[in-house]
């Protein structure tokens, strides 16, 4: 049961440190947001899941980690110093500013309603800044609004040092900039986030196939964290609202508490890229109609030697954005429950994040029973020390002297498991471990602790 709307979601984050609104200390800023400490875990955890699936568990993907910041000449070449522009309108009433292709009625302010609106003009979304001492032309840089341009510039250093034959793809997962019109629906829609990204190079006329093969392999990896496909609507982009590089793409749009929106999007880019960015543009057979006269000093082809020519491979690009992931996962984990009045309780509602165990902030929370007995607390710090060796991920030592309570803060930002220490874990050597979900306790050995946490989170 997803939440009912996005306040209940903001609400969850801040209150238990999952994002925070950037510089609030000074007013915020609008589309830029922290990941506090259970933020980042989560964070963490989404890319590693994407990359074990796109890079560990294949063996045709090697992974980069480039730079940020991209030459003028780069996005230049790439077409988006020209086309990434959004539709930008001003409201003459009431100074608001739109993106007219966003507005359910492109003909009045959404703020005011007034339809006393400028004629729309093209707004490019990229940040500009400037690289180095001198302030000349020569100078001018860009944050790079999409991670792609740097993996297709690092085409030739891949190929050359692993040796790959086609079909083989790169991968990277970082940082991406993009000076949106209006910024809203909390992390949905931001200026700064990172985006997950592969683009596979395979044979031209083999495209097609392939674009097939990532849609359903994207959709099974959205069910493994916990996003099931009756919730994710495909949709096959209309020929004019394709983006400048793309021959077709395919949007996943998740359900959101503000409607389907795009999750992730999966484009046929075709030679376009490669073709910009290569030299001896005129001798390839380039298929995309490209911007000429690179200064690029790399040749971004492979050789055909039995046709005994060079071939610029075509790329299919699954792009997802890891904040709108985040957001995806957190409300598919966001449940209500009602709990069953029993001895003399009255009934309750828990609220519960039922993550996939391996997406979980938490792994376990070590608790103490009492909180001012020594014996307890060691016992206790003893056991999260080990776990923690387990390299699980994060495990802590919860020391509130509350059980109650720290069972309820630990349903709420999903720990799938708690280890009480108890007094007669002094004696007996056992631990209580509650499971989340379930919420049954079972008593377990301190000395088998480790295998069962290990089985845990290899189930
Ligand atoms: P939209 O139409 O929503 O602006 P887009 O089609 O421009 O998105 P792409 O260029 O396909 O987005 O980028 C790939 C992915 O990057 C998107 O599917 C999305 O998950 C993510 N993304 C793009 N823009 C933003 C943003 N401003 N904030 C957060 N994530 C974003």
């Amino acid at each position: 049961m997803p939440a009912k709307d996005m306040s209940e979601l903001v609400s969850l984050c801040q209150r238990r440190g999952f994002i925070f609104q950037s510089a609030d200390i000074y007013g915020g800023m609008k589309g830029l947001y922290d990941f506090g400490p259970l933020g980042v875990e989560l964070k963490n955890n989404i890319k590693r899941s994407w990359w074990s699936n796109m890079v560990y568990e294949r063996d045709d993907v090697e992974g980069i980690d480039s730079a940020i910041i991209g030459p003028s000449i780069t996005f230049e070449q790439s077409g988006h110093a020209a086309t990434f522009n959004d539709p930008l309108t001003e409201c003459r009433e009431c100074k608001s500013r739109m993106r007219t292709d966003k507005m359910a009625d492109p003909t009045k302010c959404e703020t005011c309603g007034s339809k006393n609106l400028m004629e729309p003009r093209a707004f490019n979304m990229m940040f500009k800044t400037q690289y180095g001492p001198t302030e000349d032309s020569g100078s001018v840089a860009y944050l790079r609004p999409e991670t792609a341009q740097h993996i297709f510039m690092n085409f030739k250093n891949v190929l050359d040092t692993t040796s790959r034959k086609l079909p083989f793809g790169i991968a990277q997962i970082g940082k991406a900039f993009r000076n949106e019109i209006i910024a809203r629906n909390f992390v949905f829609r931001v200026r700064e986030f990172e985006q997950m990204e592969l683009e596979f190079f395979v044979q031209p006329g083999e495209d097609e196939k392939w674009h097939e093969y990532w849609l359903e392999t994207r959709l099974k990896w959205w069910e493994s964290v916990g996003v099931p496909r009756e919730k994710i609507k495909v949709v096959d982009v209309a020929k004019d609202d394709l983006a400048h590089y793309s021959k077709r793409t395919f949007d996943l749009e998740y359900e959101y508490p503000h409607g389907h929106d795009e999750v992730e999007g999966i484009a046929n880019r075709t030679d376009y890229d490669l073709g910009n960015h290569t030299k001896n543009q005129s001798e390839l057979n380039l298929t995309a109609h490209v911007h000429e006269n690179t200064k690029s000093n790399a040749r971004l082809a492979v050789q055909d030697l039995e046709a005994k020519k060079w071939v610029v491979p075509y790329v299919i690009e699954p792009s997802a954005g890891l904040e709108r992931a985040f957001l995806a996962i957190l409300n598919e984990a966001y449940t209500e429950e009602t709990l069953p009045a029993k001895e003399g309780k009255d009934a309750e509602t828990r609220l519960v994040l039922k993550f996939k165990p391996h997406l979980a902030p938490i792994k376990a929370a070590v608790i103490p029973l009492a909180k001012n007995k020594p014996e307890l607390v060691n016992l206790a710090k003893g056991i999260k020390a080990d776990l923690q060796k387990l390299g699980l991920g994060r495990i802590i030592f919860e020391d509130t002297g509350n059980v109650g309570k720290a069972y309820r803060k630990h349903d709420e930002i999903g720990t799938p498991l708690c280890v009480t220490v108890d007094f007669d874990s002094l004696e007996d050597n056992a631990v209580t471990v509650r499971n989340r979900d379930t919420m049954e306790q079972q008593r377990i050995q301190i000395a088998d602790l480790s295998a069962y946490l290990r089985k845990f989170y290899t189930l």
